[in-house]
C-alpha cells in the first residue's frame, strides 16, 4: 500500500521562491500573493515532494505520515 503524507506550509515564513511548485507541481501551488499552498488532501509519498521540503530556502515545509502523524521532514 502506498504511504500517504500530509503536507504543511508555514505561510508566515514562506518567502514565495516558487521552488517547491517548480519541483513538485502536483503537490504545491502558489497563491495570488506568490506564497506556496499545500494540497488539501494527503499526497502519495514521493522523492520530489521530500526534495521540495528539503530544498525550501525558508524551511517552511513539514511532511508527516498521514497515518500516525510521524514526521517525515520538519524544518
Ligand atoms: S520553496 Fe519554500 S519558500 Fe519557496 S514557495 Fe515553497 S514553501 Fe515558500
Amino acid at each position: 500500500m502506498t504511504e500517504l503524507w500530509t503536507v504543511e506550509v508555514d505561510s508566515l515564513v514562506c518567502v514565495g521562491s516558487g521552488l517547491c511548485a517548480g519541483s513538485a507541481p502536483e503537490c504545491f501551488t502558489l497563491d495570488t500573493s506568490g506564497r506556496a499552498r499545500p494540497p488539501k488532501a494527503p499526497v502519495e509519498a514521493a522523492d520530489e515532494v521530500l526534495e521540495a521540503a528539503e530544498n525550501c530556502p525558508a524551511a517552511a515545509i513539514t511532511l508527516r505520515k498521514t497515518t500516525g502523524g510521524e514526521e517525515i521532514f520538519a524544518p
